[in-house]
């Protein structure tokens, strides 16, 4: 049995059924018997039955929103924003579909033919996170399935009622219940999943467990996709709004309560405005509430795992100790619940943790720079490669720093931002592969080159 406590309460939520890795056997095999008669259905099929699926999102949010917040902890307007969030990247999914699978002929003359035809990858396994589950399984699973094939969906063990709420849906839409299918469990099940001799590997979480799932995948020759962490950069320069830089980098540092792939992990500010910078950014942070995560009006809540509490405090001993300024915070709060104090550090460097490794909570370093040349060598310096942004007016200055710099998505005068319409990938130990944008719906099929001679 897994067991599901409530971050806010430490309340056990429910017990579910976990899978063993015999089920987990069982589940790929009835997945791969039941995936050609879904691949062969008309794609308009396959869309009217995501629109349902879309439908019912929709029609649940909020009996959804209230599940998730319970299991993870995410404050509930933020979960209601996730569940509104998710219908745009259906519906991106939904309206691109038919495209991407289309037929092309590349070549016609004189009686050759040359065309490329698109075919699903097969079964393919997709063990997920816990802190957006609607928008990194949708990622997944939506075009997964568009595209025609069948889906063995690993939820975290942290959101794993959300995850068999997914599956429910998805069954009653007219996914047919092999073709979706919900495995249930922690690590070790996700472990087994990924030894299944399924097509491909669609992974999100950390570096650790991705790297983990890179080297079982390796002697398989197949598909392996990899959503891992970032350590996402931002660089205030001289001439940005100030106050405006400060809100928009402190929601983006502690919305989710800092759990997001891309949220905000350092910052970088211009000599000349940094004591302003700091002071504006300190006071954004002081206006957030931090609560209960059911009350509408809360915008911190507790972390998810426990575990992440530990990690927190040695970042923030670690860059005391080096010499950071603490300029609140620090430790997690003397209440029920995991949850720590926002927290913001100034006087970083690099030699510390908190400007190198994940935080992935309510912790910031702002960092002093001379010019954009020392903010892009140290907006470089790290080992992850997600999402890096600048503030400034000037959109020349921001486009000559951002195309230096190494990482899959970079913005301008904004930050924290995930688009349906655009590729969603890592650089180094951020990830390999994508999704979202149409390249995210032709990343599950296999391209089939056809020669066709007619005389
Ligand atoms: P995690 O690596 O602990 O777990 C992710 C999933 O892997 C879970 O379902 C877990 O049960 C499973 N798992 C654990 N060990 C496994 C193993 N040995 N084999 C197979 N599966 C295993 O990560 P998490 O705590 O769920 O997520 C947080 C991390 O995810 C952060 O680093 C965050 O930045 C990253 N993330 C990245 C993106 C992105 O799009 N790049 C999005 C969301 C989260």
């Amino acid at each position: 049995m897994l067991k599901i406590l409530n971050p806010a309460t430490h309340a056990l939520i429910a017990k579910v059924p976990a899978d063993t890795a015999a089920a987990v056997k069982q589940k790929y095999q009835a997945a791969r018997a039941a995936q050609p008669a879904w691949a062969q259905r008309p794609s308009t099929e396959r869309i009217d039955v995501m629109t349902r699926f879309r439908e019912q999102v929709r029609a649940r949010h909020e009996d959804l929103a209230k599940i998730l917040t319970s299991e993870v902890g995410k404050p509930i307007a933020q979960s209601r924003n996730e569940l509104n969030g998710v219908l745009g990247r259906i519906d991106f999914f939904i309206n691109n579909a038919a495209k991407v699978l289309k037929d092309e002929v590349v070549f016609a003359d004189r009686g050759l033919e040359e065309k490329i035809a698109y075919e699903p990858l097969g079964v393919v396994a997709n063990i997920s996170a816990w802190n957006y589950p609607y928008f990194v399984g949708a990622n997944v699973f939506v075009p997964a399935l568009l595209t025609g094939n069948a889906v063995l969906y690993k939820p975290s063990e942290f959101a794993t009622l959300s995850g068999l709420e997914i599956a429910k849906m998805l069954h009653a839409s007219g996914v047919p219940q092999d073709v979706f299918v919900a495995v249930v469990g922690g690590g070790e099940i996700g472990a087994s999943l990924a030894r299944q001799p399924v097509d491909g590997i669609f992974f999100t979480g950390s570096y650790a467990t991705g790297r983990k799932i890179a080297s079982a995948a390796a002697k398989r020759m197949i598909k392996v996709q990899l959503e891992l962490g970032g350590k996402d950069p931002i660089y205030v320069c001289e001439d940005a709004d100030v106050k405006a830089a400060a809100a928009s980098t402190a929601d983006g540092a502690f919305y989710n309560t800092g759990q997001s792939c891309c949220a905000v992990e350092r910052i970088y500010v211009h000599e000349s405005i940094y004591v302003d910078f700091v002071d504006a950014f300190v006071a954004t942070v002081r206006g957030f509430k931090i609560g209960d995560p059911r009350d509408d009006t809360t915008y911190i809540g507790p972390l998810t795992r426990k575990a992440q509490l530990a990690v927190l405090k040695r970042q923030v001993a670690d860059a005391k100790k080096k010499g950071a300024n603490l300029l609140m915070g620090g430790k997690p709060l003397t209440r029920k619940g995991h949850y720590f104090a926002p927290t913001v550090l100034s006087d970083v460097d690099h030699r510390m943790e908190i400007m190198r490794e994940e935080s992935f909570g309510p912790v910031i370093g702002i960092q002093k720079v001379n010019d954009d040349n020392e903010a892009t060598r140290l907006m470089n310096d790290t080992a992850y490669g997600l999402t890096a942004g600048v503030y400034t007016p000037d959109r020349e200055r921001a486009e000559k720093i951002l195309a230096q710099i190494k990482s899959g998505s970079v913005y301008w005068n904004c930050c924290d931002r995930v688009s349906p319409r655009l590729p969603w990938s890592g650089l180094k130990h951020s990830g390999i592969g994508l999704t979202l944008s149409t390249y995210g719906i032709q990343t599950f099929l296999r391209p089939k080159a056809w020669h066709l001679r007619s005389v």
